[in-house]
């Protein structure tokens, strides 16, 4: 069921609590964790009330449905940023670099020269996050540590000039185990720790882990943003 507008921001206030919380449990600022919304299959009236209770950053997974939505979402709320957080066809990226600040779900080489090649187009500069396969169900993102590796040095030997690379995200397993869930979140936070001493001319800082049912572990294990959909926005109708 969706929410009305004062249920979304009663989640809202509710989520930044419980994200304050794990903070404190793990010792860490409370301010050091942002808020992706996850809008995905909900109107743009969800997202207008998300903005009423001062959300500004949304994560979308399909470009065709974001490109119907935020555009109009960006003309009245300019500081609205969207990131793309699904996995992104080749073919798709041309209408993803329009509209997003971020992509997350790079997991490929190929993804990013065609994220070069279409920024380069639009003189856009797009940050992106490396998505890294931590958990046994999940099938999206870069298999190890050596394929990332391989793409930051890409990068880092000046062939993407309009990508700039801010860290690195990743979905644990769906399930119960919260041993498992924590332990690809650590993985996640372990690989962080390496690259960043490889690359320091990068700012690698950001983590992107923990969703609806997960993101307070993720908060424990050092994640700086959480992707949160169903919490605030009710349950998805496919
Ligand atoms: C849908 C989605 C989310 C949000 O999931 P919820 O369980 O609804 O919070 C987060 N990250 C990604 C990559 C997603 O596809």
């Amino acid at each position: 069921m969706a929410y009305s507008e004062s249920e979304i921001i009663a989640n809202l206030k509710t989520i930044s609590q419980r994200v304050s919380e794990a903070c404190v449990r793990a010792g860490r600022d409370a301010g050091s964790v942002k808020l992706c919304a996850v809008s995905k299959f909900h109107p743009g009236e969800a997202v207008e009330a998300c903005i009423k209770g001062g959300q500004f950053l949304f994560g979308e997974n399909r470009v065709q449905e974001a490109s119907e939505k935020f555009p109009v979402i960006f003309e009245n709320h300019p500081e609205v940023k969207l990131h793309i957080i699904g996995q992104l066809q080749t073919n798709k990226v041309k209408n993803a670099v329009k509209i997003a600040d971020t992509i997350q779900s790079v997991d490929r080489l190929d993804l990013i020269r065609e994220i070069e090649k279409q920024a380069a187009k639009l003189e856009k500069i797009i940050n992106i996050f490396l998505e890294v396969h931590t958990g046994e169900e999940s099938k999206s993102g870069f298999e190890n540590e050596d394929e990332v590796r391989k793409a930051l040095t890409f990068i880092a030997e000046g062939n993407a000039p309009h990508v700039v690379p801010r860290g690195f995200m990743t979905m644990a397993p769906f399930t119960e185990d919260t041993v498992l869930v924590r332990k690809s979140f650590v993985i996640l936070r372990e690989m962080a720790e390496n690259l960043r001493k490889e690359f320091p001319q990068f700012d690698l800082s950001e983590l992107s882990m923990g969703m609806s049912g997960d993101f307070e572990i993720a908060v424990e294990e050092g994640s700086t943003m959480v992707r949160v959909g169903t919490s605030i926005f009710g349950e998805r109708q496919y």
